[in-house]
């Protein structure tokens, strides 16, 4: 039997070739006592290895060509920002003095400080942020004992499979331009920056495989399916015909379905539906022209800013969502007001004090914006300028009950009045609408159809909330289920109070993305798809390929079954 490596997939698609293990040389680091008139030497020489360190940084930062991907560049700038922060700096040279001990020491026994404090964090989107501190401290540490700096060497990058315990930006920079087939990581989650940077170069990769550098040596066959986090080592040759297969119908299915770029988005029995893009990033802005998209969504707003000390002022906004209607260029913009709080948090939430014991269930999103207003206004402010300029809509998420919708309003109300009074141009008629991702929201969803212009159903919080799973917890991931009868019972009165009221539903959570549920939902009545951009056209082809009339009749049969196994199977042949 082949013997398997497990991990998570972070970037679909499936890759075969030879295994290039690729270990980072560590620093070896000891405790050396040294005497008080010594101290300020060493403390010079930690300050240089600092500026060292730096300055490698910014090299790196000057080599990278003009289309890396923002989020690589922020990735860079936040460990360039890291050098300078007294963490690191002050407490090494407090640990200088106090324990008498070399440099290497004192940043060793900082660090370990450091990433304790990463360890100890309820916060999954902070916690991959120790990834980043370790980086930094590697990197000063090379600079201390002159440990020569490893580097993937890019001639042996081309086809390979790249094996690694982690890698760094500047690593990833270089897969980026190598053509490399795939990668798999020892360590990183969904939301590091390994996993960021494979969804938007478009390779399969897989992370958090543990001991994947001990299990692969280089110059092993594998073959990497990115699809369901698995690696193949050494396959045997029924494997790698499988596989070899289903790269060439992907490859085949990719291409028919460029052609499908610029197409209408209508169904087989001539019914059109809205396809929208979801945008998380400026990268994703900066190429928007690229996507086969009609407009966005669902523009979470947070995450262009999660990398910053602070949230930004209303001018900074203003600017930001100004500038993505440009590149918009007339097409719908969806902003979404901040969804800050449990899996979304800026960074100098960590000098906040404790965390929330359940973030999820706590002051989040307008939760949180209703009790800080001075978080809430400017950006209603900033959204209604925006509209001066192009089609825009105001999205909120997470609202529970109606008193807290009305608050809302009253908000955006107070905002349009002053900028009448202060004679600033902005959209009367901009429409408001509610994310619906609460279960008591969708419960209520007539209500909230009455008084709103449209409805967004955010799926990854609606099922976390009806099911009692946190969306982020490794340990009740496998109960995630889109499936769930109560999951689809929700979402169906959600489509059919929007109806009812008249106003348009979309659905913006990761189920509209995956193929798998798109006969399903335009069987439940839904119209308005917000998807992944990388899921498109996959999902304008399966759309163009389906007829809604006969889909209907036997959706209401699934949707009157009561196991999601049961459903699950009449799903399949649905699909099929
Ligand atoms: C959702 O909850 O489905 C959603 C789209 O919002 P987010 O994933 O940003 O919480
Ligand atoms: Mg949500």
């Amino acid at each position: 039997m082949t013997a398997t490596v497990k991990g998570v997939g972070v970037s679909r698609g499936i890759a075969i070739g030879e295994a290039y293990v690729y270990r980072r040389e560590q620093a070896d680091v000891s405790q050396r006592f040294i005497r008080k008139s010594q101290h300020e030497k060493e403390i010079a020489r930690f300050k240089k290895a600092l500026k060292q360190a730096g300055k490698q940084l910014r090299d790196i930062k000057d080599q990278i060509a003009q289309n890396t991907p923002v989020d690589i560049l922020a990735f860079i700038d936040t460990h360039l920002l890291m050098l300078e922060d007294p963490a690191f700096r002050d407490g090494t040279i407090q640990n200088i003095r106090t324990l008498s001990c070399n440099a290497e020491w004192a940043l060793h026994k900082q660090g370990e400080r450091l990433l304790q404090v990463f360890d100890d964090m309820d916060d999954p989107y902070l916690k991959t942020r120790r990834d980043d501190v370790l980086y930094v401290l590697q990197r000063i540490q090379n600079c201390l004992t002159n440990t020569p700096e490893t580097q993937l060497d890019a001639s042996k990058l081309a086809k390979h499979i790249i094996v690694a315990d982690d890698l760094t930006p500047a690593d990833t920079i270089l897969i980026g331009h190598n053509n490399v087939a795939g990668f798999v990581t020892q360590y990183g989650t969904p939301l590091s920056h390994t996993a960021i940077l494979a969804s938007n170069l478009g390779i399969p990769a897989i992370v958090g495989a543990p001991d994947v550098c001990q299990q692969i040596k280089t110059g092993d066959m594998l073959i990497l399916d990115g699809y369901d986090g698995v690696v193949h080592i050494n396959p045997d040759d029924a494997s790698l015909a499988h596989f070899r297969s289903l790269i060439r119908s992907e490859s085949k299915r990719r291409a028919e379905l460029k052609k499908l770029k610029g197409q209408p988005c209508v169904t087989l029995d001539k019914k059109p539906i809205t396809l929208h893009a979801n945008i998380d990033s400026p990268a994703d802005i900066k190429q928007i022209n690229k996507y086969d998209t009609t407009g966005v969504g669902l523009f979470r707003t947070e995450m262009l800013f999660i990398d910053q000390n602070q949230w930004p002022s209303e001018q900074q906004q203003f600017k930001f969502y100004k500038s993505a209607l440009s590149k918009l260029k007339g097409m719908p913009l969806t902003i979404r007001t901040s969804d800050l709080g449990a899996d979304k948090e800026l960074q100098d939430t960590i000098d906040h004090g404790p965390m929330a014991h359940n973030p999820a269930m706590g002051l989040r999103a307008i939760r949180r914006c209703l009790k800080e207003p001075d978080l809430l206004t400017p950006q209603i402010r900033a959204i209604l300028r925006a509209s001066a300029f192009g089609p825009v809509l105001m999205m909120i998420p997470m609202l529970t009950n109606i008193e807290e919708l009305d608050e809302v309003l009253q908000h955006v109300e107070q905002c349009k009045q002053q900028l009448r009074d202060s004679k600033v141009a902005f959209d009367e008629s901009l429409p408001v609408g509610a994310m619906i991702e609460v279960p008591a929201a969708a419960l209520a969803a007539d209500a909230f159809a009455s008084k709103l212009d449209f409805l967004s159903i955010g799926t990854n919080d609606l099922i976390q909330y009806c099911l009692a799973l946190d969306r982020v917890d490794d340990e009740v991931n496998h109960l995630f289920n889109p499936l769930h009868p109560a999951v689809l019972q929700l979402i169906k009165m959600v489509i059919d109070a929007g109806k009812f009221a008249g106003i348009p539903v979309s659905l913006c959570g990761e189920m509209a993305s995956d193929p798998k549920y798109t006969r399903l939902l335009l069987g439940m009545g839904l119209t308005y798809f917000s998807v992944q951009p990388n899921a498109l056209l996959e999902i304008k082809h399966i759309i163009n390929n389906s007829k809604i009339n006969s889909l209907r009749p036997r959706v209401r049969k699934i949707l009157q079954l009561y196991r999601a196994d049961e459903i699950e199977q009449q799903v399949r042949k649905l699909n099929a």
